[in-house]
């Protein structure tokens, strides 16, 4: 069976809806917070009262540029809005306005890393502007119950070129997306609550044949996992389809992930007709070279750009990098801390990383919080320890427990440790002391040492750090019994 599938190649296309962090919505006045209780940012523009008019949003347009820079797409000075004319009841105006045929943003890309480290270009096709529809609640006893709050929030729909051919290029399409978004901060990037949602177009064809095969749409895939399932399900299924002398017809399909399998939700005959035309209650979107020039000057460095300039600057593994770099508040975290080392080398950079890359995140994901929120544990902090540890004023077992002492309490460690006396003792004289004192005694022993039983050592220094409570130097210790016995 397998070297069928081997004969084929999937062709995978995305279209991503973002919703935007606009503070109103796309076309009203009214607040943008559909997570409010249902109903409360309601207008007769997003109610679609008759005679109603939409005012364009500038805070749309200007996050839909920066997408698309962000992207290294054109964007187009001079772009118009049409109407999408379709039923439903949480439309309510009976039509969605959109873009159509002169998208703002088009012909970008973005870069994928392959599993090999070489980069994929995945072209954009367009990314244009568009209002959300509102949201029906079909699960409620009642009845169905329809929610306004998301009618008219703001979106972008980005439309990937046909580029991708695996899964899990798809997937990692899908993350790369999501991290750039939210490295802009113009959208959550949370699939749950579906801000951002992704259809995903696939098909199949014979290796080493150009023509595209006939493909499916799958639409609404809520999870980055659902994502690459629904599609490698729907990959299987056209070339089994195909092997077996079937054709693929051109449907939308739904993935269920209680079955784990795709069905077919409208099939092309029954699918709408949107009877686009240009919206006559708005004008043309005109894009200036001041507006282009403050997108720009906005723009951030990018995720990928970061993974490999903290990678490259503090001497961390690509891979550390790339974990960092998820989340950009975990980056920077990261970047504030080794800004606050005593001392500035990839040595204690990497003890940065390690901390954040166990511990902290150990505790971030226990909590299901970001870095941001985790207000006991500061840059400061962080630094404080490492460099505790580093200048070897704090074994690595005392530099847990601070670590644990100060999540609960935001303490400094530095105040902490001093308090709490649990310096490590790095004076020679006092070791020596404490080193004389623990041989006192013990003349038959260091003779069987030194007549060869070289596991008492293991004795003495255990001696001499109970001596000490546990906070004498251990590389220390060790040398000047070393010193001592020989
Ligand atoms: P529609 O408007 O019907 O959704 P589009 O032409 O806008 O169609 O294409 C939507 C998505 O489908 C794009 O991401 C595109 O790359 C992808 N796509 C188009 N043709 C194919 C194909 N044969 N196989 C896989 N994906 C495709
Ligand atoms: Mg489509
Ligand atoms: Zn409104």
């Amino acid at each position: 069976m397998s070297d069928i599938f081997d004969q084929y190649e999937p062709v995978i296309g995305l279209e991503i809806h973002a919703q935007l962090l606009t503070q109103t919505k796309a076309f009203c006045g009214c607040k943008a917070a559909m997570s409010d209780f249902p109903n409360t940012h309601v207008c007769p523009i997003c109610l679609g009262h008759p005679g109603a008019l939409p005012v364009m949003n500038k805070q749309h347009v200007n996050m839909a540029i920066l997408m698309g820079l962000a992207t290294h797409c054109s964007i187009r000075t001079r772009s118009a809005f049409s109407r999408k004319n379709y039923f439903y009841p949480d439309l309510s105006k009976g039509y969605q306005i959109t873009q159509f045929e002169d998208p703002i943003c088009y012909a970008g890309s973005v870069e994928i890393e392959q599993e090999d480290g070489s980069v994929k270009h995945i072209g954009i096709t367009r990314i244009h502007i568009e209002e959300d529809a509102g949201k029906s609640l079909h699960d409620i006893d009642i009845d169905t119950l329809v929610d306004y709050n998301r009618a008219g929030m703001p979106l972008i729909e980005i439309v990937s070129e046909p580029d991708m051919h695996s899964a899990s290029e798809a997937y990692k399409y899908m993350v790369s997306m999501r991290q750039i978004l939210r490295y802009l901060g113009i959208c959550d990037g949370n699939l749950e609550e579906g801000s951002l949602r992704c259809d995903a177009n696939i098909s199949v064809r014979k290796k080493g044949i150009k023509a595209f095969g006939i493909r499916t749409e799958i639409k609404n895939l809520n999870s980055f996992r659902n994502v690459e399932k629904a599609i490698k399900f729907e990959i299987v299924r056209h070339i089994e389809l195909l092997e077996s002398g079937g054709t693929v017809k051109q449907v939308t399909m739904q993935w269920d992930a209680s079955t784990q399998s795709t069905k077919e939700l409208r099939s092309k005959e029954q699918a709408h007709d949107y009877r686009y035309f240009p919206e006559p209650d708005l004008g043309y979107i005109l894009v200036t070279q001041d507006m282009l020039h403050d997108a720009t000057m906005l723009l951030p460095e990018l995720p990928l750009a970061m993974k490999q300039r903290l990678s490259h600057d503090y001497g961390i593994p690509y891979y550390d990098a790339g974990i960092l770099t998820e989340d950009k508040s975990l980056a920077n975290f990261f970047e504030k801390t080794c800004l606050q080392l005593s001392v500035k080398d990839k040595e204690r950079y990497k003890l940065v990383c390690n901390w954040i890359l166990t511990e902290i995140l150990k505790i971030l994901s226990d909590k299901k919080i970001s870095i941001n929120e985790a207000i006991t544990i500061s840059s400061k902090g962080i630094a404080e320890i490492v460099d505790l540890f580093a200048d070897e004023k704090i074994s690595s077992k005392i530099a847990k427990e601070v670590f644990s002492h100060i999540v609960q309490t935001g303490e400094s460690p530095l105040q902490y440790v001093e308090s709490k006396n649990l310096q490590q003792i790095s004076d020679e004289h006092i070791i020596a002391e404490f080193v004389n004192s623990a041989l006192n005694g013990e003349a038959e022993n260091i003779e069987k040492y030194r007549a060869g039983k070289s596991n008492l050592m293991g004795y003495f220094i255990s001696k001499v750090m109970k001596i000490s409570n546990g906070k004498a130097n251990p590389r220390m210790v060790n040398d000047l019994l070393n010193q001592q016995l020989m």
